[in-house]
């Protein structure tokens, strides 16, 4: 892949990654990925579909049962760091190819995306030497012990907001703990994640321990949510998909691990430092358009503190230089797609019609280049005079859109804050130490920001409360979804059990 292929118009052209090899698919089928700023197909992929995923399940087996069975564990995390060095010495190339798939600003995709998914991969490969059993003092004279085995053929559906980076969250911890994967990236995004198999058959993964099926929900990801062949499905998307496809594994009682939706609040309070609580607003909702499941959606104000702070933030959202996404200067590119954009503008009706205001944005920004007219371009939004009940403040919009709901006190706040469905994050802008801490403690949710937003590391697990999901990605705690402990006992004595013997 050269950098400037990436900018051309001319579409590539990508296959399945199936046992070590690119295939076609087996009905031959194709679909195009849109480059998101211009309407233009950027490539051409083979589009997968049951009959492939049966393909990909089989050889993710025999990798399973077989030569990847036999390489130790030094081995795997040697292989999962090459992979993260070479992800770092095609840094330039992903984050472009990442920004002409999905939209999200060079900026971001350069100094975020990749590096983030570098950073998984190398903070795995440590973990694969240092998954271990115990031995359980039990009574009598019995050794017991616990073996953590890897849990086999893993299925993991990921979403498009960041398609390289959710790849290194499912694939980084399953791969240290000795699974196999068949991956499914989303139909809006799967071209960055075929580049990483490349990177993945370099680094010398055995064939068939990582294979990667591009294709629709409805037919891939279905067809391998309900296989029987595979041991684990893990998650990234909407609540809605969620619920589908842990009915799908309940079937074979396949093992699942969802990571969904949230309506995140974001919170100032009147002793807050103004300056830095309006940047973390504009970091909740406006980065990566949006399009960001923690992402702070509803913004609640102190009373005091509501008109000063919303004259700043408006200005400053109205500042936001969106635009070309492959121009380092821009902060907001196009929305993934036709169908989110459309989703996002009937939001603006609907605030409409709940009585909200629009403060600003709603709609296209002005004067773009005649080049990104057809692209998937929103304005950064803001609706004032919500109340929590709202279809605004509950529905993830999934958009560069902040719903924004006044309180009083702490108690009332604490009360509409947890008023939700959703359980992802939640960040608090405060001087007061204690109230902090009551409210990190207070508020149902996975992640808590204090005086941040949208901090994530390697090492920091990350997961949801409610129906914001289950199971905890990065962190060791991402280990415990792809090992299972195995109970070993062993008899000491030589004598007879109970009264067997007598
Ligand atoms: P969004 O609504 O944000 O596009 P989705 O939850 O629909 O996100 O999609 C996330 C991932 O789930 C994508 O890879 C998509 O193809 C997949 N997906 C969608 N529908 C299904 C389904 N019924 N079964 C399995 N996977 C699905």
């Amino acid at each position: 892949m050269s950098s400037a292929q990436a900018a051309t118009s001319e579409p590539r052209r990508y296959q399945l990654f199936i046992d070590g090899k690119f295939v076609d698919a087996e009905s031959g089928k194709t679909f195009q990925t849109p480059n998101p700023a211009t309407g233009e197909t950027l490539a051409e992929v083979a589009e997968a579909d049951k009959a492939d995923i049966d393909k990909a399940v089989a050889a993710a087996r025999r990798a399973f049962e077989g030569k990847w069975a036999k390489v130790s564990a030094r081995e795997r995390g040697r292989m999962l760091y090459k992979l993260a060095q070479l992800i770092e010495s095609n840094a330039k190339q992903l984050a472009e190819l990442e920004t002409a798939d999905n939209g999200k600003p060079i900026r971001e995709s350069l100094y975020i995306d990749v590096p983030a998914t570098a950073e998984n991969f190398e903070y795995f490969a440590g973990w694969a030497t240092k998954i271990e059993g115990e031995t359980i003092p039990v009574p009598g004279q019995f050794f017991n012990y616990t073996l953590r085995e890897p849990v086999g053929v893993c299925g993991q559906i990921i979403p498009w907001n960041f398609p390289l980076l959710m790849a290194a969250w499912k694939l980084a911890p399953a791969l240290a703990a000795g699974n196999t994967v068949v991956l499914k990236p989303a139909e809006q995004t799967p071209t960055t994640a075929l580049e990483l198999a490349k990177l993945i058959q370099e680094a010398g993964f055995p064939d068939g321990v990582v294979n990667v099926v591009p294709g629709y929900g409805e037919t891939a990801g279905a067809a391998l949510a309900s296989h029987a062949g595979i041991d684990k499905i893990a998650f990234t998307g909407s609540t809605e998909v969620g619920k589908t496809i842990a009915r799908a594994a309940a079937d074979n009682l396949t093992k699942v691990s969802l990571e969904l939706g949230g309506k995140a609040p974001n919170i100032v309070f009147a002793d807050a430092d103004i300056d830095q609580a309006v940047n973390g607003a504009m970091m909740g909702i406006f980065y990566n358009q949006g399009q960001v499941c923690c992402a702070g959606s509803r913004l609640f104000l102190d009373e005091r503190v509501k008109d000063e702070f919303l004259d700043r933030f408006k200005a400053k959202a109205e500042k936001i230089k969106v635009g070309d996404p492959m121009d380092k200067q821009t902060l907001m590119g196009p929305q993934v797609s036709a169908e989110q954009l459309d989703r996002i503008k009937s939001y603006v009706t609907i605030a409409r019609e709940e009585g909200a205001t629009v403060l600003t944005g709603g709609g296209a920004p002005a004067a773009l280049d005649e080049k990104f007219r057809r692209g998937y371009f929103f304005t950064p939004t803001i609706f004032s005079d919500v109340q929590n009940r709202m279809r605004v403040a509950q529905e993830e919009i999934f958009g560069p859109v902040t719903s924004v709901i006044t309180f009083k006190d702490e108690d009332d706040l604490i009360r509409q804050a947890n008023e939700t469905i959703y359980g992802l994050s939640a960040g608090i802008w405060t001087r007061d130490v204690r109230r902090a801490h009551r409210f990190a403690r207070e508020i149902k949710a996975g992640t808590v920001w204090i005086n941040t937003f949208n901090m994530m590391n390697a090492a920091s697990p990350f997961g949801g409360y409610k129906q914001s999901g289950y199971g905890r990605e990065m962190g060791r705690h991402a280990l415990e979804m792809y090992t299972q402990v195995k109970s070993v006992w062993v008899d000491l004595s030589g004598k007879p059990i109970g009264w067997y013997g007598q």
